[in-house]
């Protein structure tokens, strides 16, 4: 491995930026080495942590079609024609997101897009490390270490591209050699997962081909469908009360009984599709939820940062892997174009920037709308959307 070649680059993280980023630039001829803190899933299965499933819209597909990705992955995904809106009382409705089948959008497992994006990168050249976390960097030295296996490990490098996600370890290496203007803006809102099984039939116990959201003003559910007939139900509320108003909060709705009562009272519908709510209550862990904002996303033409790792969002629009997939895209093409890394990545971060921090203050918008609006007969009629 001779990772200090002027063609060759060290990408930091194998999760979804990193595995698509590796199979754009080895296509391009670059000798693209990865390096990931976990084990290789296809051995030992995924080990997730976050969302069992994703949202996966037309941006992200367009980035998937550059790879030529997007075919294994729309075999594995479920269409989502529209938002179902559960009211606390009355029949679910169908919000479309367009005229027909041709505006929709997909739901797609962590784990198998990954793995498919995995496969795409060895495919196309680039070697993939796996159990090797990114420890520190010597700037100067130009070297790079990561533990794993039980040892430390020193490689070399030309350039890395930090696809290490929302708590990169990356960035925390560039910003103790130059600030990044880092600010993160936590939601002071959680979530925890739970699960749909099938029906007894085998088949679907809700209607398949929606995003399912159960909006109750301060807090909500969604569920989203998976390919082996199963939903993933999120549920999202303040992680702390405020004193004041009787909304729940994770600070009161603490053991499975109280979960149940919440059902009870607030998620009636879907409460009996939920068949081990306790279980996964308990065992299951509370996600926190924040926005990232840097000033700089690359140090000269040494480093890069892109995905989660320079502008992790809240998920309330469904657009943070979308647009680390974009990412993925405008980078390739700018290190294509530009004669010098440190062009590429300045060109990659004036581009790019300004439309991720659009995308992130939409993500906070559609929590409001998301959890209070969607039932809201004003708020369907002003944006034109009718119930079917
Ligand atoms: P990650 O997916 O986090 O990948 C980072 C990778 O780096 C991982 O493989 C990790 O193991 C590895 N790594 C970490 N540290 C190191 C290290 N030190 N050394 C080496 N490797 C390291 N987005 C959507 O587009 N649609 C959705 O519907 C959606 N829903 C979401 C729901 C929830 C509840 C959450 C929390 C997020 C959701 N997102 C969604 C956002 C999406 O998950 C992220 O934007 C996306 O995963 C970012 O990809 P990434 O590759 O930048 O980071």
């Amino acid at each position: 491995m001779n990772t200090t070649d002027p063609k060759s680059l060290t990408i930091i993280g194998a999760g979804l930026a990193g595995a698509l980023l590796a199979t754009l630039l080895a296509r391009r001829g670059w000798q693209v080495d990865v390096f990931e803190r976990r084990g290789d899933p296809r051995l030992h299965g995924y080990a997730g942590g976050r969302s069992i499933n994703l949202a996966l819209a037309e941006r992200g597909l367009h980035a998937l079609r550059a790879a030529d990705a997007d075919r294994a992955v729309l075999d594995q995904a479920v269409m989502m024609r529209g938002r179902m809106v559960h009211p606390l009382r009355g029949e679910p409705q169908l919000q479309r997101y367009g005229r027909d089948d041709s505006e929709v959008i997909w739901s797609v497992s962590r784990g198998e897009l990954n793995i498919t994006l995995i496969d795409a990168a060895e495919a196309a050249g680039a070697t993939l490390h796996f159990d090797r976390g990114l420890q520190s960097v010597d700037f100067d030295a130009r070297t790079a270490s990561y533990r794993g296996d039980g040892g430390l490990h020193v490689h070399p490098f030309n350039a890395l591209l930090g696809c290490d996600g929302a708590g990169s370890t990356l960035r925390a290496q560039m910003a103790a050699r130059s600030d990044l203007g880092e600010r993160t803006e936590w939601l002071g809102h959680g979530y925890k997962e739970l699960e749909i099984p099938p029906a007894r039939d085998g088949g679907y116990r809700i209607e398949p081909n929606a995003l399912h959201i159960w909006p109750r003003g301060r807090y909500m559910c969604i569920a989203l469908p998976n390919d082996e007939r199963t939903f993933t139900v999120t549920l999202f509320m303040a992680l702390h009360g405020d004193g004041d108003s009787q909304d729940p909060d994770f600070d009161s709705i603490v053991t499975a009984q109280d979960a149940r009562a919440l059902f009870e009272r607030d998620f009636p519908d879907a409460l009996p599709l939920i068949p081990e709510l306790e279980r996964d209550f308990e065992a299951n862990p509370i996600g926190s939820l924040a926005t990232l904002r840097l000033d700089r996303w690359h140090l000269g033409g040494e480093a890069v940062l892109l995905g989660d790792a320079a502008h992790a969002m809240v998920p309330f629009h469904g657009q943070g892997m979308n647009c680390a997939f974009e990412d993925c895209v405008a980078l390739a093409e700018c290190i294509e174009a530009q004669d010098t890394l440190a062009s590429a990545f300045a060109a990659f971060e004036a581009g790019r920037k300004p439309d991720a921090t659009a995308i992130q203050d939409m993500a906070l918008e559609n929590y409001i709308e998301m959890r209070d609006l969607v039932d809201d007969p004003d708020f369907l009629l002003q944006q034109g959307l009718e119930r079917r």
